[in-house]
């Protein structure tokens, strides 16, 4: 059978996986192009764990096996700070000269038949001409990926970290990682020998080494030069040895999808891994064993195969994805986090706070509540902790109705608390972890001092209502209205603590892997159907997640907006400040914030409403709709109002006014048929509307036209 497969690169990735197509379907045709000729590569050496050697083996265990016999291998890896060694026990390590991985892999693909077209750089994928699959093995700037960057969504972060491949000539004994402290910098270097006499040394230096240091204006000569001098012992007073060898910040590609049409992506066209985590050779190669061995079982179904691979590798290569997005600083997670946390508020049509406090730009006002606890007595500081008294406050335990005895803080123990369920108000600082200056010595907040502080600061002493989820209620919630209550802010008059939506009976945790996240919802959902669907239940009862009960209440939402968009075609705009707000629905609210009674009374005026509408009693279904915008309103789900109209307008728009004219049009076509009693017209033309999701009605006024719900 004829077969083509056409893979772009010839790196790790795309021979070993023409390879290894190759020796299982000698019939296919297979054909490799590489921009670049055979001896070109950049880099040095290639390390490997012993056991990534296991796994490559699983492709292919003679071509190993030869490679095996090249390598460099030695057991442990070793630590050099401050001059001294340290050794780890690892569990084996080995490396080999890249370009002699890369020979190795073209004599392979030689000997079975696969062709290699070496120096033709491909610009655009049209140049390939047409084949069943198109393999995008052409590394982190992949041009196959970036044909479509709607298709694949890629997304780069970029790590702060610089970094050079050089060599060097001389073989150290083991992978070695030796930090060098000059002038209140440090840099590091990651070197090991790929063949005896040679090997790859890597140099890195953090933001602060980079800017502080000079090295951001220096010329590339001037670098090398640099880190000849910072490395004078290590290197044993040899010379660098560049090849291409620039510094750069590592970029992490990921994408969100893996293939498209007849392309899949694999190695680093697909994701890079952090340099420190090391294998990213192992990874691409791996990679091409998964995707091999997903047509061994999926045959030419080619959509079946890269679900397959998919399925297999995306788990394993999210795991060194997470380990390898560790590497980014904490406050540059903070800012991720909030910004796609800000993202699905403003999704869910969530007002914005007026403010949005940190606990790192409070800390005078933390260091002035410790104070105030301290000398009341409701507080000690020990050993450079401060800790909160709990015997001192007397109506401890009352918000999550415990005796304080039986409270355990869930805190790691130490011997400097008076008690042991004494909680932690502030934590001396630990080397790596940000710390501020204080009068009881460095360091940072505990979890709950900042709370305290910070709403006292912005809410005044005592405010209205202090919500939160179930599980905060103790310890942390316990502990915020003690430290307040204890210098005599009043803090909170009333508490809302709201359950989770559970996926498969548990709370979601990113630990679980049970999470779904806004912006996935939000490609099958709007954020107003989403917003329902989250509002529809009580607060405090828990949401098992299913898709069936997200599309209930999407159903639910639009039989809502049916009944506006109907009385908006057939009487005008319902006005908001007309509605009224029926008697069950403020109770239902004022009994605990009851949405579930809330939803109801909107529903039962949408069915009267409906009604008043098919009787042709305009005047009841004006008041109804009012009525209904007025709850809806309450709620933040207004079909109408300001919020959801936007958030269409984007996306429905232009298809909205489109669709409105097409139909006004046969509409149009229709009545002039009607009119001249040419009902076979008339009626194919309804019909041909209903068909396509248009619902015809004639009333008094003349024809109105809906959408079908769903
Ligand atoms: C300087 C350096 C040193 C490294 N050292 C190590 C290490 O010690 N250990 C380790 O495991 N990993 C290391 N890595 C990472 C490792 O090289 C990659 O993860 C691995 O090579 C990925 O393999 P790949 O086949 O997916 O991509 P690549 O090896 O990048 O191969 C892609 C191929 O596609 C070709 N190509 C690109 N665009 C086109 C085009 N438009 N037309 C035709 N051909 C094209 C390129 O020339 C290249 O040959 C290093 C990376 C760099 C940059």
């Amino acid at each position: 059978m004829s077969f083509s497969i056409t893979v772009v690169g010839a790196g790790p990735a795309g021979l070993y996986f023409a390879y290894l197509m190759k020796r299982s379907y000698p019939g296919y045709d297979i054909r490799v192009v590489e921009q670049n000729p055979p001896d070109a590569t950049y880099g040095f050496g290639v390390v490997l764990s012993r056991r990534a050697l296991d796994f490559l083996a699983r492709g292919d265990a003679e071509i190993v096996a030869r490679l095996a016999n090249n390598m460099e291998h030695w057991e442990e890896q070793h630590i050099v700070h401050k001059g001294e060694l340290v050794t780890i026990d690892g569990s084996g390590y080995c490396a080999v000269e890249r370009l002699a991985l890369l020979h190795e892999l073209h004599s392979s693909c030689n000997d079975c038949g696969v062709e290699i077209e070496f120096n033709r750089r491909i610009n655009n994928i049209v140049e390939l001409g047409d084949c069943d699959v198109l393999v995008a093995a052409d590394g982190a700037n992949s041009v196959v990926r970036e044909a479509f960057p709607e298709a694949f969504e890629t997304s780069v972060v970029d790590l702060q970290n610089y970094f050079a491949w050089y060599g060097v000539e001389t073989a150290y004994p083991a992978h070695t990682l030796t930090f060098v402290a000059r002038n209140s910098h440090t840099y590091c270097a990651h070197h090991y020998r790929y063949t005896p006499g040679k090997s790859t040394f890597v140099a890195e230096v953090d933001k602060s080494t980079w800017l502080g240091s000079g090295m951001s204006l220096m010329s590339e000569d001037e670098r090398k030069v640099t880190m000849e001098e910072v490395f004078a012992d290590t290197l044993g007073g040899r010379k660098l040895i560049s090849n291409r060898s620039l510094w750069r910040r590592w970029h992490l590609i990921m994408t969100r999808t893996w293939h498209h049409r007849n392309i899949v992506l694999v190695g680093d066209a697909l994701r890079t891994a952090h340099p420190s985590i090391g294998s990213g050779t192992r990874l691409a190669m791996e990679d091409s064993i998964a995707l091999w061995r997903a047509f061994q079982t999926a045959g030419t179904d080619v959509s079946s195969a890269f679900k397959l691979y998919e399925q297999h590798r995306r788990p394993v290569r999210g795991n060194l994805n997470k380990a390898a997005e560790a590497g980014r600083p904490w406050w540059e997670w903070a800012a991720t986090h909030e910004r796609a946390f800000d993202a699905a508020y403003l999704a869910l049509g969530c007002l914005p706070p007026s403010i949005g406090p940190r606990a790192t730009g409070h800390v005078p006002q933390m260091i002035e509540l410790m104070d105030r606890l301290i000398s009341s007595g409701h507080a000690y500081a020990a050993g450079g902790d401060v800790y909160f008294d709990v015997r001192s406050y007397p109506d401890y335990g009352a918000l999550s109705g415990q005796r304080p005895d039986e409270m355990q803080q869930g805190e790691s123990a130490c011997g400097s608390k008076r008690a042991a369920n004494d909680f932690t108000l502030w934590k001396a600082a630990k080397p790596g972890e940000p710390a501020w200056p204080t009068p009881w010595g460095p360091g940072r907040p505990g979890w709950h001092l900042e709370c305290s502080a910070m709403a006292s600061m912005y809410l005044g002493p005592e405010f209205d209502i202090h919500g939160g989820g179930l599980d905060l209620v103790f310890p942390h919630h316990e502990n915020e209205r003690a430290q307040s209550r204890a210098v005599g802010d009043g803090f909170a008059r009333y508490w809302t603590h709201n359950a989770w939506v559970t996926l498969g009976g548990d709370k979601m945790s990113k630990s679980l892997g049970n999470t779904l996240s806004i912006d996935v919802l939000l490609q099958r959902v709007r954020g107003a159907e989403l917003r329902y669907y989250l509002v529809a239940p009580h607060y405090r009862s828990m949401i098992e997640y299913s898709d069936a009960a997200l599309s209930e209440a999407v159903a639910a939402y639009r039989r809502i907006e049916a009944f506006l968009h109907r009385v908006r075609e057939r009487i005008g705009v319902p006005t908001l400040s007309d509605g009224v707000l029926p008697a069950e629905f403020v109770d239902a609210l004022d009994n605990d914030l009851g949405t579930p009674g809330a939803v109801a009374a909107i529903h039962t005026v949408v069915r009267e409403g409906n009604a008043a509408l098919d009787s042709g009693d305009r005047a009841v279904a004006a008041a109804a709709a009012a009525s209904v915008r007025a709850m809806t309103d309450v709620l933040g789900l207004d079909p109408l109002g300001e919020q959801w109209r936007h958030q269409q307008g984007a996306a429905e728009g232009a298809a909205g006014v489109a669709l409105s004219s097409l139909v006004e049009d046969l509409l149009v076509q229709r009545a002039e048929a009607r009119a001249q009693r040419d009902f076979t017209t008339s009626d194919a033309i309804r019909d041909r509307l209903l068909a396509a999701g248009v619902i015809v009605e004639d009333t008094r006024d003349g024809a109105t036209w809906t959408l079908k719900d769903g």
